[in-house]
């Protein structure tokens, strides 16, 4: 059973001609409701200020706050547009994701979330909007799990094609949370190099423009799922489905298939009984979108617990 956080209001969450569209949330609507939809559906709740704050710097929160157009648009950055009803689908991306540990707490039955919505937030600096997303919905929950006390050791595996930057800053030096990320590189947003490893908690994956199947699998497994020998008791995925062949922002040539491969490999080697929370990333081709996130799904369902 998947638990999927959804709402309607990230259909009003409006960047007029861009590819973190307003598309991307119809796709996977008509995919979560027609093809899963004996599986549990939950209202994400607008997330609390505070929540945010142990994330994201105050001033900065505040300053998104307080410029959410009346009217038009407003650029967070020149990637990262907002409406006037954007706050409202930024606060329930946050509100899903830390809503989701909260569920975990109450009911040990509940352990697959997936959280359907939009932005994407794993660009998202301490105090920066940037690769469409102005908060860390991944990094805000996992902070959150870590804050209830009731998680020791927190696994992230990143898949989307672009470097989680933002998550990965904001967890560097905590040795409690683990990032581990396959991408394009070099590629936007600069950042993913092997070199980088934190406190010894951060796995890059860099992958060549044009990688197929083949070697993504081969340097997945090498570089994350071989390297990392350690218990966790929490897995998230910040699933990004823009590694797709079809995809038009970037140039990782992987198919349907290995977005079920992807979350298999993890969950073998990772999810012994674990609760997983999977929050959606990137993604621009529609088709790529519905498939690769079906092949995840598709994974997740099957996942049962004692
Ligand atoms: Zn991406």
């Amino acid at each position: 059973m998947i638990n999927f956080f959804y709402t309607d209001e990230y259909l009003k969450h409006d960047t007029g001609q861009h590819p973190e569209s307003i598309e991307r949330i119809k796709t996977v609507k008509k995919l979560i409701f027609e093809n899963y939809e004996s599986h549990n559906f939950l209202n994400p709740p607008l997330a609390n200020k505070e929540i945010i704050y142990n994330v994201h710097d105050k001033d900065y929160i505040d300053y998104i706050f307080d410029n959410i157009p009346d009217t038009g648009f407003s650029y967070f950055d020149p990637d990262t547009v907002a409406c006037p009803n954007s706050l409202n689908s930024y606060l329930c991306a946050v509100g899903g994701s830390v809503e989701a540990v909260n569920q975990i707490n109450l009911n040990k039955n509940k352990k697959v979330f997936f959280c359907a919505h939009r932005p994407p937030g794993h660009h998202a600096e301490k105090n920066k909007a940037m690769g469409f997303g102005v908060f860390n919905n991944v990094a805000i929950s996992a902070d959150y799990a870590l804050r209830s006390k009731k998680f020791e050791k927190i696994l992230i595996i990143d898949f989307d094609v672009h470097h989680g930057n933002g998550t990965q800053h904001i967890f560097e030096n905590n040795p409690n949370i683990f990032y581990a990320s396959s991408h394009q590189y070099p590629y936007y947003p600069g950042t993913g190099d092997l070199t980088e490893k934190g406190c010894g908690n951060i796995f890059n994956c860099p992958l060549p423009a044009n990688c197929d199947s083949k070697l993504f699998r081969k340097l997945f497994s090498e570089n994350i799922v071989d390297k990392i020998n350690q218990n966790f008791d929490l897995l998230y995925f910040s699933a990004g489905f823009d590694a797709h062949v079809l995809d038009p922002l970037a140039s990782i040539n992987l198919e349907d298939e290995d977005f079920f491969w992807i979350t298999k490999k993890i969950l073998d080697k990772f999810a012994n009984n674990i609760p997983i929370i999977s929050v959606l990333e990137g993604g621009y081709d529609m088709k790529g979108l519905y498939n690769g996130l079906n092949n995840h799904l598709k994974v997740l369902q099957d996942y049962s617990y004692e």
